[in-house]
């Protein structure tokens, strides 16, 4: 048995058989096959070895044809020592003396070859280390490219482990067979992350070194509450655990049971409970676990999840489909918040920008891509006619950028006019406050905009300059940061002098040990993941505004995010004692 800890994510319990994905640029790691396996590890390399033959007489071909016999030779010379038996046999006496996987096996043998090439006295001969690089590629593809299709082809509950999981990947998992997931990389807000929490399953990530220590076939303990992996758990373990499956549904099921009841304080204050999404199909679970609205849906996803763009009635179905499903309750659209983590599938085959998270993502990706923009603000009007909808841009930056959206949207409407197609007068446009320039200059940005979301996934980030998807300073990243709490009263003080509406929709909205700092700063919409709604709702009608707001104000005076969480924590557990350690349900 052996135990890892990661960052937890996703509360819940799960206990399954792992499947292990591998990311094709990672150091490939040493995993064993079972004595009986061997054999079938043995044919599973000569498939991928055929394979990637095929592949290179078909591109020594079609180069040969399209660039000349010099270019093609390239292709050959990879074909050439595909077939150099002296390599392969390398490959399987590995699998046979060792039995270690195929990929392994592959990875090893070729980066030892590169490394004896780059170390040769003639030049040319080093220059050909890339060529093995390359073609270690092209078989690893053909090796790991068939665990990632048996991925989604799974006939079992699984497990899924990984170095790290794009969100497009995250978001095409068959919820019905994934039991839960691990990853060694990954922050609390990746993207990641925040699906796995919106699919309902347990999930770790930065548990750093794990996927190295599990193979496929593994029985895995994931602990989404404390952030533990259990890898092969003695009799024991497995029965603490068992035992904290069944606590964890009783729990789940007294909390169901209050979904119907209002989000409202003891001092009799309404809370606006709204949900976050990704894709329309999670709007009835959202509704069932007491969502009042949709304040966040996310609709890049679409992007994401499909391989080519969506079209102007695709993306219209989508928002139609949602209206229909939400039956009169309303629905924040924002627009498309593609780039830095959240690549679609032709730009991650294209280039890569030096710095993404602070480059042209998001609202200035949509303002250099007009017709971009202008298709997905043409879907958005054209469905609002079917129910209550409002507009959001993410990452508003500056005045500009909002004012330039805004007349990007004008100008669809009066096409729209043009067209004679109808679209709804009122319909509501607002921006994220996610970007520390943006909270510094809400009162500024309150007079042009209807109302304000505030994004804290991204608004910690770029305030404590902390990645948001990196493991190895997690610790830094945290919304209690003091300076984090200044720009949050900022944006609240400014939206309430403006009487603007304000919500959050950040993940932090979604923390127990946050809710009497946030209701105490004046915020009365949260828009949080579907699976925490419950439980949020039952913290919410314990409290009393009055104490939230004494709570929100001595938060304040501290000067390190660790006084400001330590002092929140207690003050929660004052009030619901089985709220915690920050997640009641698990
Ligand atoms: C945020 O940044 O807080 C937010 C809600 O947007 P996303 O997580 O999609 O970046
Ligand atoms: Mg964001």
């Amino acid at each position: 048995m052996q135990i890892k800890k990661g960052i937890a994510v996703s509360p819940g319990v799960a206990i399954s058989k792992a499947v292990v994905l591998d990311a094709e640029d990672q150091p490939v790691p040493r995993r064993k096959v079972p004595a009986h396996k061997v054999e079938s590890e043995l044919e599973h390399l000569e498939r991928a070895l055929a394979a990637s033959a095929n592949d290179l007489q078909d591109l020594s071909e079609s180069t040969t044809e399209a660039l000349g016999p010099e270019m093609g030779r390239i292709f050959g010379f990879h074909l050439g020592l595909l077939l150099d038996p002296h390599l392969t046999d390398q490959f399987k006496k590995l699998i046979r003396d060792e039995h270690v996987t195929a990929e392994y096996a592959v990875f090893a043998v070729m980066r030892e070859q590169a490394r004896s090439f780059r170390r040769h006295e003639k030049a040319m001969i080093r220059e050909k280390a890339t060529d093995i690089w390359d073609l270690e590629h092209r078989i690893l593809k053909h090796l790991i490219g068939e665990a990632k299709l048996e991925l989604t082809q799974l006939t079992h509950d699984a497990i899924v482990v990984a170095h790290d999981l794009t969100p497009s990947q995250t978001a095409s998992l068959d919820r019905n067979k994934i039991r839960a997931l691990v990853t060694d990389a990954g922050g609390r807000t990746s993207h990641t992350a925040i699906l796995a929490h919106a699919l309902g399953i347990p999930a770790i990530v930065g548990a750093e070194g794990v996927s190295a220590m599990i193979s496929t076939g593994d029985r895995v303990i994931i602990d989404g509450n404390n952030g533990v992996v259990v890898v092969d758990p003695d009799a024991a373990k497995l029965m603490e655990y068992r035992q904290e499956e069944q606590r964890i549904a009783r729990a789940l099921t007294k909390l169901f049971e209050i979904r119907a009841l209002p989000a409202v304080t003891t001092d009799g204050t309404q809370i606006n409970l709204l949900a976050n999404i990704e894709f329309p199909s999670e709007i009835p679970t959202a509704l069932e676990k007491g969502a009042m609205g949709i304040g966040l849906y996310r609709t890049e996803f679409l992007y994401l999840a499909s391989e080519s763009e969506p079209t102007e009635d695709e993306q219209y179905e989508a928002y139609c489909a949602s209206l229909r499903s939400l039956n009169g309750k309303h629905l924040t659209i924002r627009t498309l918040d593609l780039g830095a983590d959240k690549l679609t599938h032709s730009e991650m085959d294209g280039q890569t920008e030096p710095n993404p998270f602070l480059g042209c993502r998001s609202i200035r990706l949509c303002l250099q891509n007009l017709p971009l923009f202008k298709t997905q603000l043409r879907a958005i009007l054209r469905a609002s006619v079917e129910g209550p909808v409002s507009v959001m841009f993410p990452l508003i930056s500056s005045v500009m950028e909002l004012r330039q959206a805004k007349m990007i949207l004008n100008d669809v409407k009066e096409d729209l006019d043009d067209e004679g197609i109808e679209y709804s007068s009122d319909i509501p446009i607002g921006i994220m406050i996610e970007v520390p320039s943006a909270a510094l200059q809400a009162h500024t940005l309150s007079r042009e905009a209807d109302f304000f979301s505030i994004g804290t996934n991204d608004l910690v980030q770029y305030t404590l300059a902390a990645d948001r998807g990196n493991e190895r300073i997690a610790d830094l990243y945290t919304a209690g940061h003091p300076a984090v709490l200044q720009l949050l009263k900022m944006s609240i003080d400014a939206a309430a002098h403006a009487s603007i509406d304000i919500s959050i929709c950040g993940e932090m909205a979604g923390e127990p040990e946050y809710l009497m700092l946030l209701l105490g700063l004046g915020l009365r919409t949260l828009s949080i993941t579907p699976p925490a709604i419950p439980e949020a709702k039952k913290v919410i009608r314990s409290l009393d505004i009055t104490q939230c707001k004494k709570v929100a104000s001595w938060a304040q005076n501290f000067d390190s995010d660790r006084g400001v969480t330590n002092f929140l924590r207690n003050e929660i557990r004052k009030i619901v004692p089985e709220v915690f350690d920050g997640r009641s349900i698990g």
